[in-house]
């Protein structure tokens, strides 16, 4: 690591502990120890665990120039604003001008930092870009004149890929000749503050900073033209490949996607599984694409933080939030004793919360509240509560929460270890990467997924959008060999629901099924899933 790179992340260290409330003499202690141990090792233990508390909303507004981690802090705390979007509403309705010390043009800066980090990022994670995408595809499907009969959404954030660069969409006009006024129309849309493009194609600046590429098509060319904007290269390059094979033309008209795949001899794809992987011989052969996971298939709502830990949301009101959702179950799963941040319960806390769920179980009618817990797996392996405290869980996910900086073999040793206890159910977000901010630690996933399958053990598809861990490559490996997988909300609040819709995605690019997902499980089976290895154990 070279030293401007040391410089760097020994202030983002600072920024990080000076969030949390650090003294200046702990915030120098903290930076001194770490310039060492980067220097040596590139990686900064302290860091990596920071990283972990540090709600991943209020790192993003870290980066927004002339914001310090005061003023983060004074943000979060009197508006309760913990995401980019949260903070990009407030700074334009008044309420960020409004608090002492900030005023409307610090309020207008923190608007022009959020567009400009935007811009400079070039990668978004998913449901920044979903969402923004989203507006746009409305705003143009709402032109008055109707000059675009269709618009919709493709490239990355239709394959629900996990980080997202260009934003693109399609937009179908009637007749060649229409192409002009929809291009005007375009330039006019609500936002749009510049249009550049030729033929066929153009892209809209937003006053956001959003980019966003818009293919212009007609009617009967709109099955090609969508297939080419949403899938990867590869896929792309595919089915170019067997249609000249087959001597079939591509420039007929296809005015859907299933009658291009059928004029292939394949069955339609889904968008997520449009990678080049396999997917265009599993569509030649009859039956042979997964029927994917949907949140029709979901009844068990799984990893949800309570008040009890680092949660805001009460047990009744998850369970009145399941219930109204279409839930029949949700495992609540605080964190453990000795999670490094606040909040991990300690056994007395665990006994009055079990009294709390049977509580709300004996009252709450068609919803059941499963008792579960975020267990740290310590550095030997070891889950942090005894056996006698596990015993009085429904189920366990482990998870690791402190020290990343092992060695690849040391980790897997340390997270097989922990699979050989018979309370894990799941194995939580099991590479502890944070998308666009943290690297996987180092392990041997094809050791962890083939234990996991022989124990069966599931594991997490961790849905916080930040994370999406496991990576989908390997959920499809773990698929392969025979992982039963779990999808995990791990939600801290009831909006934190929506993430499942994320994880979905993830789990549908793993080509996971029905049965490959508990949560799709009812409850007498999901518990029968976690007794299994505790029965066989004896
Ligand atoms: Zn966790
Ligand atoms: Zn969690």
């Amino acid at each position: 690591m070279d030293k401007q790179a040391v410089r760097r992340t020994l202030d983002q260290l600072a920024a990080f502990l000076e969030l949390q409330g650090e003294s200046a003499f702990r915030v120098r202690a903290v930076q001194h120890a770490a310039r060492s141990e980067l220097l040596a090792t590139g990686r900064s233990s302290a860091l990596d665990e920071l990283r972990e508390q540090v709600p991943p909303g209020l790192a993003e507004m870290l980066r927004i120039p002339g914001l310090g981690a005061a003023k983060v802090r004074q943000i979060h705390d009197s508006l309760a604003i913990a995401s980019l979007a949260d903070l990009e509403a407030a700074a334009g309705d008044g309420r960020l001008a409004a608090l002492p010390r900030f005023g409307t043009k610090t309020a207008e800066n923190v608007r022009r930092g959020i567009a400009s980090l935007r811009r400079a990022g070039g990668l978004r994670l998913f449901h920044h870009a979903w969402d923004e995408s989203e507006a746009v595809r409305r705003a143009l499907a709402g032109l008055e004149d109707r000059s675009a009969l269709r618009v919709e959404m493709a490239g990355a954030v239709r394959r629900r890929c996990e980080v997202i660069g260009a934003l693109e969409l399609v937009a179908v006009h009637a007749e060649p000749a229409a192409r002009e006024t929809l291009v005007r129309r375009l330039g006019q849309a609500p936002g749009v503050t510049e249009i550049t493009g030729r033929e066929g194609r153009v892209t809209l600046r937003f006053a956001s900073g959003t980019l966003v590429d818009v293919l212009l098509t007609t009617p009967d060319r709109f099955g090609l033209d969508w297939i080419r904007a949403t899938g990867s290269p590869a896929h792309v390059a595919g089915l170019e490949s067997r249609a000249r094979a087959m001597g079939v033309s591509l420039s007929v008209p296809f005015p859907d996607e299933p009658s291009l795949y059928r004029a292939l001899g394949l069955a339609w794809v889904p968008p997520e599984l449009r990678e080049g992987n396999g997917e265009l011989e599993a569509a030649a052969r009859d039956g042979g694409l997964p029927r994917l996971v949907d949140r029709s298939d979901m009844r068990g709502l799984l990893h949800c933080h309570s008040n009890y830990s680092d949660g805001t949301v009460s047990i009744a009101d998850w369970a009145a939030a399941c219930r109204a959702a279409g839930y029949e179950w949700v495992g609540i799963t605080d964190h453990s004793k000795s999670t490094p941040y606040g909040g991990g319960l300690g056994t007395e806390d665990v006994a009055r919360q079990h009294l709390e769920i049977d509580a709300v179980n004996a009252r709450a009618s068609g919803l059941r509240v499963l008792k579960g817990v975020e267990a740290d797996i310590l550095a030997d392996g070891t889950l942090d509560y005894g056996p006698d405290v596990l015993d009085r869980f429904d189920f366990v996910i482990g998870s690791i929460h402190a020290r990343f900086g092992m060695s690849e073999a040391e980790m897997t040793r340390r997270v097989l270890a922990a699979m050989d206890d018979p309370h894990l159910t799941i194995l939580g977000h099991p590479t502890g990467r944070l998308l666009l901010q943290r690297e996987p630690y180092a392990i041997d996933l094809e050791q962890v997924l083939a234990k996991a399958a022989a124990r069966v053990i599931a594991v997490e598809v961790n849905a916080d959008p930040h994370r999406l861990d496991l990576d989908w490559r390997m959920v499809r490996r773990g698929r392969e060999l025979g992982v039963t997988f779990s999808i995990g909300a791990d939600a801290h609040s009831t909006g934190g629901m929506t993430n499942v819709a994320v994880g979905l995605g993830i789990a549908r690019k793993g080509w996971l099924e029905p049965d490959q997902v508990l949560n799709t499980r009812d409850a007498e089976a999901f518990l029968t899933f976690a007794r299994a290895r505790l029965i066989a154990a004896g």
